[in-house]
Formats: structure tokens, sequence, C-alpha cells
């Protein structure tokens, strides 16, 4: 007989979510965990990143009182302080999930996990089975292969600096670059963002992008365009950035590569399992999460589907009803994953870009609502960021598709709208919904 019915092999975000799930439905789990529970999101992810962002939202609200008749001023930050409470602040999170683990019956056990064949792991000198594995051992950072690469941090050693480097670099063009640049430019730090091409938040639809780059810009980030990094040399407070075309970007206090995540599969031994990855080293999963052997699964960012806490957590649930629920066919869709970049402002996102859909329905069977306007907010502050706004909507019925915001608020205005999109609204629907005044999101009901 096997020790287990599940053995969860990661205890982030999805494994936690897989394992609860089955053992509420009486399946005895272990989980498997070599750090600290909670994984990336908890850790070195999500929750200290808002922490840092509600911090950056603090310095530029407290720039924007003397515009309400407030006399105040950001100019002392305690970086460390900051650090030190959010770092008691997750280690009550760390706590909760072990107790949380522990009132479901669920086996915690501290080790790396190993394949030695596929339905057996080794955890240090003892040897687990269970019919039933899920891998969620998530990813990390992809640091660039060129000389003085290790001079760097990544986002990693973002969250252990224990005080603000007065210049950076943060190399990258996704949401955790732009995230990051934004939380040291509003805290004070002089930052370069280093862009390979013109272009951020290239998977988003354009106009976010692009009015993301024009905010950053106006908050005095300076973008640094075809850039591509060859070499980091220096010493500390000295660092220089040499790329493809010549130049020689800095001194720099701290260079952060932001420039993607690779899935944390190398030590698995999957071969003794059989589980196979994709052409880019993420594990290859079918609809209902299962690798290429069977009683084997994997979820959340090691499959390199929408690297997101939510889905990780939404793809484990789901699993574990369809393997303990009784619930057959139970499995996660990919359509229509909202998500938020933490900039200052915000963006939010919901279902196809203008671009996907135009190559999806053709140009003839796509029409695209916009506005753009100055937030209320911003009318008696010195800053003047614009809130940027698209439907995208197909078909002559005009189903919104595609809702995609950058301005104050976007990130708590989308969750409602994600609803809508999901249960196939209308242009028509969204006219038809009195508005909330004065807000913003009102011009998502209002356009013409
Ligand atoms: C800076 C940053 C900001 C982010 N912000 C957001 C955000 O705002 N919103 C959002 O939705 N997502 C965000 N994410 C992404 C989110 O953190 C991940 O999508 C999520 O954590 C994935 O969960 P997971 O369960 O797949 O993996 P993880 O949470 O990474 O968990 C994997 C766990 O497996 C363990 N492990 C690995 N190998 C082994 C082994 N061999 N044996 C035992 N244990 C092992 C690891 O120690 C880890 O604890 C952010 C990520 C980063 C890096």
């Amino acid at each position: 007989m096997s020790d287990f019915d599940l053995i969860v092999i990661g205890g982030g975000s999805g494994g936690l979510a897989a394992a609860q799930r089955a053992a509420e439905y009486g399946a005895r789990v272990a989980v498997v965990e070599s750090h600290r529970l909670g994984g990336t999101c908890v850790n070195v992810g999500c929750v200290p990143k808002k922490v840092m962002w509600y911090a950056a939202d603090l310095a530029d609200a407290l720039g924007d009182a003397s515009g309400y008749g407030f006399d105040v001023s950001a100019d002392r930050h305690d970086w460390k302080q900051l650090k030190d409470r959010r770092d008691a602040y997750i280690l009550r999170l760390n706590g909760i999930y072990e107790t949380n683990l522990a009132r479901r019956g669920v086996t915690l056990v501290r080790a790396r996990a190993r394949f030695i064949d596929r339905r057996t792991v080794a955890v240090g000198d003892a040897r687990l089975s269970a019919p039933h594995i899920i891998l969620a051992t998530g990813g990390h950072p992809v640091v660039p292969s060129i000389p003085g690469a290790q001079l760097g941090i990544t986002s990693d050693g973002f969250f252990e600096l224990t005080e603000r480097p007065g210049r950076v670099a943060v190399v990258g063009s996704g949401y955790i670059a732009v995230e990051l640049a934004g939380v040291f430019a509003a805290l004070g730090s002089a930052v370069d963002l280093v862009l390979r091409t013109g272009a951020a938040l290239r998977q988003f639809d354009a106009m976010l992008g692009e009015s993301m780059l024009k905010i950053l810009g106006e908050a005095g980030v300076t973008i640094q365009t075809q850039a591509i990094p060859e070499a980091l040399r220096g010493g500390p407070h000295d660092l220089r950035l040499a790329v493809r075309d010549g130049r020689q970007l800095g001194p720099y206090d701290c260079v952060l590569w932001a420039i993607g995540r690779a899935s944390a599969v190398a030590d698995l031994g999957l071969t003794n399992a059989g589980v196979e990855c994709d052409a880019e080293g993420f594990i290859a999963t079918d609809k209902y999460q299962l690798t290429s052997t069977a009683g084997i699964y994997a979820i959340g960012d090691v499959t390199g589907r929408a690297q997101l806490t939510p889905v990780a957590i939404a793809a484990g649930r789901r699993l574990s009803d369809r393997l303990f629920g009784g619930k057959a066919d139970r499995h996660l869709d990919y359509h229509n994953i909202p998500t938020v970049v933490f900039g200052h402002p915000p963006l939010g996102t919901v279902g196809l870009t203008e671009r996907e859909a135009r190559e999806c329905y053709g140009d003839d069977n796509v029409t695209v609502f916009k506005s753009g306007f100055l937030p209320m907010y911003h009318q008696l502050t010195s800053r003047k960021p614009r809130c940027d706004m698209k439907l995208v909507t197909v078909g002559p019925e005009r189903r919104v598709v595609g809702v995609h915001v950058i301005g104050p608020g976007a990130d708590e205005m989308m969750q409602g709208f994600a609803v809508a999109v999901r249960m196939g609204a209308t242009k028509a629907d969204f006219d038809d919904t009195v508005a909330i005044h004065p807000t913003s999101a009102e011009e998502l009901v209002t356009m013409r």
C-alpha cells in the first residue's frame, strides 16, 4: 500500500491549494517543501511586492498632498524599517500556512523531493509513495549569461535589500521589471529601465505598454531602449552596464535583472518518472494538468502557463476536485484570466488584446472603443498621469472580448469586469449598466 493518496511537491500557491482541497475530500496527503511555506508569492513575489507598492503609492500620495492643501513631504523614508515590518508580516503568513495544513491533517515534509520512479519520491533519507503526485515546484528568476551578471540581483535580491540604492538599472520589459522600477522611482531612486526593444509589457494590449512607459518617463524613470546587455562591470556603487551598440550605462549602485523566469525542475529527477518538459523547459501538461506520465500532474508556474498565483491555486483546486471529489471533467479554463500590473498607476486587463482580436476574428468583425482622460484626483495634483481605457468587441452583437485600463483604481476595477467578460457581456450590456459617479470606472459603461 502507498504511504499517501497524494504527494504534492512544492508548498507554494498551487501546491498548498491542491493539497488542502484533496485533504478536505478525505485524501491522505503529504506536502514536500524545501524552503518557506507559501512559495514565491508569499516570500518573494506578490505579497512583499504589494507591500512595497503600497509604500510607493503612499510616497506618491504624500507628493500629491500639497495640491489638496497639506503641508507634508516624503523626504525621509526608512527602507530598513519597512523591510523589517514586511518580513515580520510574511513570517506570520508562513505560520498561518503551516497551521492550515495541520488543521486539515496534511503531512508536511521539510525536504527536497526527487523522483525515484513514477510512484516514489526520495525526501532526504526517506522514500514516500503515492498513486498521485502533483508537481508544483514553481520557478526562479533568470540571470543572463553575460560576463559579470552575478554583480546584479534579481527580484529575490530586491526583497533582501536593507537600504534603497540611489542609482538603479532595472533590466527587463515584463511586469516585474515595470513594477520594481516604479517602486524604486517612487521611493526616490534614480532609475533606468533597460529595454531590449522600444517597448514594454509586450504581452498586453499595446496601449497599456505605451501608456506605462510614458507615465514612468514622466515620473523621472529614464527609459533606455534598444539596449541589449553584453557585460556588467565595476564594483559596489560603480556598476557599468555595457550594451551591444557600445553604450556604457551607469554608474549604478544596483542592477536588477528582471528578464524572465525559468521552471524549477533541475533536481527533480524527472526522467526517473518519465515526465517530459516542453522546448522552453516547462513541464508539459494537458488540459487536466496531466504530464506525460499517468498519475503525475503539474500545476502553476512550473507549467509555464499564465504564471500567476490565482491561476496556480485554481488549477490545483480543480485538479483535486477531479482526483478526489468525483468531479470527472473539472479543469481550469485558461481563457479570460484577468491580471494587474502594479505600476503607479496600476493597469488591469482581461481578455484579448486588440491585435489578438483582429487576428482571431478579422478586422471587419472587431470594433474598439477608447477613452483617455485626466482622472479627477489629478486635477488638483502636480502629477498628471492620464487614464487610458479600451474595450475590444467582436461581431455585430459587439461582445466584449477585451477590457484594458491603465489608471488609478484599475487594479480594483478589473475583477468585476472580468466576470462580465467571462459571462459574454456585450457593449449594450455595458451601456445598460448605470454608472457609478464620480469614478474612473464609469467611463467603461459610458464609452461611445
Ligand atoms: C516579484 C514577483 C511578483 C509577483 N507578483 C504577482 C502578483 O502580483 N500577482 C500574481 O498573481 N502573481 C504574482 N507573481 C507570480 C506568483 O508568485 C507565482 O505565479 C506563484 O507563486 C506560482 O505558484 P506555484 O505554486 O506555481 O509556485 P511557487 O509559489 O513558486 O512554489 C513552488 C514551491 O516549490 C518548492 N520547491 C521547488 N522545488 C522543490 C523540490 N524539489 N522539493 C521540494 N520543494 C520544492 C519551492 O521552494 C517553492 O516553495 C509574482 C512573482 C514574482 C517573482
